[in-house]
């Protein structure tokens, strides 16, 4: 049965039903011709019959008075005649009479058909003319009397079946006319009705399938155009493909995650610490690896059971997955061991914040069973490159460096070179001095002048933030920034900069001073605030600033990254009228596709250009550059950390006159600025 659908299969639809076609038209065309046939032959020999009643019935009284008469030559006439007239095969008459005369029993006379149906005389010494008598198909005798009734002969009538056979013939030839048209007919119409409706909606199918992927599993949905039918082919597949398709994803999570926590396995950390690896490599950055291990995770699991140690896994692995930002991996590599694979950080000391988010999440209790549990945990922290560059190497050391947090008494974190370790806590401290220093006031601001280099005055200044910390001194922003960044501090960091700033600079000018524009920097995080368009607004009615009196300074890596939310948010910031520089210009990947887009004022040309002008001959041609663009998409253009008068000169001469550097002033205190600007005045 298989092999004979196999061997059918391998014949095209077109081929078999053509097949079916013929037969089937053949077969009802020949019973129609055989019935058909039936009825002809009934109604010919009907003909034939009526034909000969006609004959004898025309012949029998003139032929019984000729014969009385012997008029031989009379009837012999009337017979010739008869003949002509009906299609009869032959009319043979038998007189008595003239056979007495003749001293036979009868004369036999009369007519009959040659080969080419034309009647010619009866010879009765003719054994050919009496051997096709006895063939013919049928005959009929009459007696022929005298008006007395004496019989004095015979009149008989002939018939063939010569045009019965004729009659036949031309029905076999209709039929087969007939049967081959009707059969071309249908197979047209049929391949054209399946083509439409099976075989072209079926290699669409079959098509799709193909351009699947490796496992055949195709890419698009299978279209089910056509009929019903194939519809709902279709419709079963993308069911059975969708099905396959989710079973093998099923099957890919559960070989690359863990079955009680759905976290990574190791199989799966294995491959993303590999690829984190590459892409740190890639994007020169760094690569954390966090192994944490649980402090007290085998006294729950024994004393206990594993019932309430599942419940504890689970509960650490929620706490933990809402610690860590979505891009970075989470993978359970067995018992009570996590690990963390922090991508793209730049600053060893930023998987300390993580590490301590993570210490303070774990150390909270948990509630099992209406019992509390107390855990924590030991971190080790290891890193691409410092530490090394091999996946396996980085998870040995983060491990070594979590025992080490276990000797350290537990619930800390460690790093794997104990220096980074140091720096990490020191960190730490400083960021908690920090949020107590912004509480306390030791948040202050300096002002740089800005200058016009051809005159000496003064057309705004740059406020810079200072920590003024009773533990460690006037701290630079380059060593707490990145701090109050990685802790969130630094959006409110920058309002209080901001309010201060303004505040001051509306006291300036109400002073009758001429301190020009106020230049702000601005963090990723605070352009990122949904309400700082808000809190900018409100600020500048609070304090009374006029928007013109403001310059907000935003880098070219920070407007990069989302150039497209970057240009609505500047276009906001520019619509209320303040001004917008971009900072440490030619440092980033400005393109300049964008440049023309955002809604910016002014360019300014990075310290590091300027340093080693006018003799280093690259930073030359940038600068030279950067002012073309700059008076191209006519913007202004400021020099920053100009030091020296031949510094100043060269950009002075190439069209940069605003400038900004210790030539002219360090940042300074409130009061110093306060004197310098009545310097210019007076
Ligand atoms: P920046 O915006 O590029 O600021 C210019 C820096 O160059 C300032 O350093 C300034 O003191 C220094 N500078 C100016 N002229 C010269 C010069 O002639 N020679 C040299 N060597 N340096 C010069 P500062 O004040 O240490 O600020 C460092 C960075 O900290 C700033 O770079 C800015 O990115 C950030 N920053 C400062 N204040 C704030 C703030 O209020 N908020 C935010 N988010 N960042 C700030
Ligand atoms: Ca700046
Ligand atoms: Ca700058």
């Amino acid at each position: 049965m298989n092999r004979l659908k196999l061997h059918f299969s391998r014949y095209s639809f077109y081929v078999i039903l053509g097949i079916i076609i013929v037969s089937t038209v053949v077969t009802v065309m020949s019973i129609h011709a055989a019935y058909n046939y039936r009825t002809i032959k009934n109604g010919k020999i009907a003909d034939m019959h009526e034909n000969s009643r006609l004959t004898v019935a025309a012949l029998h009284k003139n032929v019984a008075g000729m014969m009385a008469a012997y008029a031989v030559n009379d009837y012999e006439t009337l017979l010739r005649n008869e003949m002509d007239r009906r299609d009869n095969y032959a009319v043979i008459v038998e007189d008595y009479n003239m056979g007495k005369i003749l001293g036979q029993e009868s004369y036999r006379t009369g007519q009959i058909r040659d080969g080419a149906w034309n009647a010619i005389d009866f010879d009765s010494d003719n054994p050919e003319h009496v051997k096709a008598l006895t063939e013919a198909y049928s005959s009929e005798s009459h007696d022929i009397l005298t008006p007395q009734g004496k019989k004095i002969g015979t009149i008989t009538v002939y018939l063939s079946d010569r045009t019965l056979n004729e009659a036949f013939r031309q029905l076999i030839v209709d039929t087969l006319i007939n049967t081959l048209v009707i059969s071309v007919f249908l197979i047209v119409l049929l391949f054209i009705t399946i083509r439409l409706f099976v075989l072209k909606p079926l290699s669409d199918i079959v098509a799709t399938i193909d351009e699947g992927n490796a496992q055949g599993i195709p890419l698009k949905p299978v279209p089910g155009e056509g009929s019903r039918e194939i519809f709902a082919l279709a419709d079963k597949m993308n069911w059975m493909i969708n099905t396959i398709k989710d079973s093998q994803k099923a099957l890919e999570h559960q070989a690359t995650h863990d079955t009680l926590t759905g976290l990574a396995n190791r199989t799966l950390f294995d491959d993303r610490l590999e690829q984190g690896i590459l892409k740190a490599k890639r994007n020169r950055t760094r690569l954390a690896l966090l192994f944490i291990d649980l402090d007290h995770f085998k006294e729950i699991n024994d004393s206990m059971g594993h019932k309430v140690g599942d419940k504890a896994l689970k509960i650490v692995t929620r706490r933990l997955e809402k610690t860590i930002r979505e891009e970075d991996t989470l993978a359970r590599l067995g018992g009570d061991e996590f690990t963390v694979i922090l991508e793209g950080i730049h600053e060893p000391q930023d998987a300390s914040v993580l590490a301590e988010k993570i210490l303070k999440a774990l150390s909270e209790p948990m509630t099992i069973e209406n019992r509390v549990f107390y855990s924590g945990c030991s971190i080790g922290i290891s890193l691409y490159p410092d530490n090394g560059d091999l996946p396996d190497d980085l998870l040995k050391y983060a491990d070594a460096a979590m025992y080490n947090a276990k000797n350290e008494g537990r619930n800390t974190f460690q790093y794997y070179s104990t220096d980074m370790t140091e720096r990490a806590i020191e960190r730490v401290v400083m960021e908690t001095n920090l949020r107590e220093g912004l509480k306390k006031g030791e948040i202050v601001v300096h002002y740089q002048p800005q200058v016009d280099g051809r005159n000496g005055t003064i057309v705004g200044m740059e406020a810079l933030v200072r920590w003024q910390s009773p533990e460690y001194g006037l701290v630079s922003p380059a060593k707490f920034i990145p701090i109050a960044e990685s802790s969130g501090l630094i959006v409110d960091l920058d309002r209080h900069v901001m309010k201060t700033a303004m505040i001051q600079i509306r006291h300036w000018y109400a002073a009758g001073f001429n301190p020009g524009v106020m230049a702000m920097n601005l963090a990723a995080k605070q352009l990122q605030q949904k309400d700082f368009i808000d809190y900018l607004e409100k600020l500048i009615a609070e304090t009374g600033c006029k928007p013109e009196w403001i310059e907000l300074e935003v880098t070219e890596s920070q407007i990069m990254i989302h150039p497209e939310e970057a240009i609505q948010i500047l276009s906001r910031l520019s619509d209320i009228g303040v001004r917008l520089a971009v900072d440490d210009f030619g440092t980033g990947y400005s393109s300049l596709s964008y440049l023309k887009k955002f809604p910016i004022n002014k360019l300014k040309i990075d310290r590091t250009f300027v340093q080693d002008l006018p003799h280093d001959e690259e930073d030359a041609a940038i600068t030279k550059a950067i002012v073309a663009l700059a008076r191209n998409l006519n913007l202004s253009i400021l020099a920053e950390g100009v030091e020296t008068p031949e510094q100043q000169a060269f950009l002075i001469e190439n069209g940069c006159a605003h400038i900004q550097g210790y030539l002219y002033s360090k940042p300074l205190p409130t009061d110093e600025m306060e004197a310098l600007l009545s310097n210019t005045l007076g």
